[in-house]
C-alpha cells in the first residue's frame, strides 16, 4: 500500500458538513459526486497529502444510512492507495481478509475500489482504491 488516500467521515447533512469542514480546514471542498450505485453523495477535501471525503446517504437503504442508524455520524472509512489493485486484493484474500466486493469497482475520484470487511480489520472498514488511468 502506497499511503492513506483519504478518510470517510459519515454525516447526516452534506451541506451543513460542507460548511462546517471549509470552516474547520479553511478551505472549501474542491469537488462533490454522487455515486448512484452506493447510494452515497460525497465531497472531498484536501489536505497535504490526504484527502477528508465527507458521506451522505442518498437513501434509506444507503450503507451509509445504516451506518448511521447503527452508530452515528463519524469516521466510516480509512482509504488506502495501491498501485495494482487486482494484485493486492488477491494477496489479501491469500491473507484471510474478506473481500466485500470480488471485483473493483468504480468509485468517487475517479478512483476503482474494494472493501474490506470491518470484521477482519479490527472494526475498521478498510478502502483499496487505485486511481483510473486513462
Ligand atoms: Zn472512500
Amino acid at each position: 500500500m502506497l499511503k492513506v488516500e483519504h478518510i470517510g467521515i459519515a454525516v447526516k447533512n452534506l451541506a451543513a458538513s460542507n460548511d462546517l469542514f471549509a470552516k474547520l480546514f479553511g478551505q472549501p471542498a474542491y469537488k462533490q459526486e454522487s455515486v448512484e450505485s452506493e447510494g452515497v453523495s460525497t465531497s472531498f477535501f484536501s489536505i497535504g497529502q490526504t484527502k477528508i471525503e465527507l458521506l451522505e446517504a442518498m437513501h434509506a437503504d444507503s450503507p451509509i444510512a445504516k451506518f448511521i442508524e447503527k452508530r452515528g455520524e463519524g469516521i466510516h472509512h480509512i482509504a488506502y492507495e495501491v498501485a495494482d489493485i487486482e494484485a493486492e486484493m488477491s494477496r489479501l484474500k491469500g491473507e484471510g481478509f474478506i473481500l466485500l466486493n470480488e471485483v473493483p469497482k468504480k468509485g468517487a475520484d475517479n478512483k476503482l475500489v474494494c472493501f474490506l470487511h470491518p470484521k477482519t480489520t479490527n472494526g475498521v472498514l478498510v478502502e483499496l482504491c487505485q486511481e483510473i488511468r486513462a
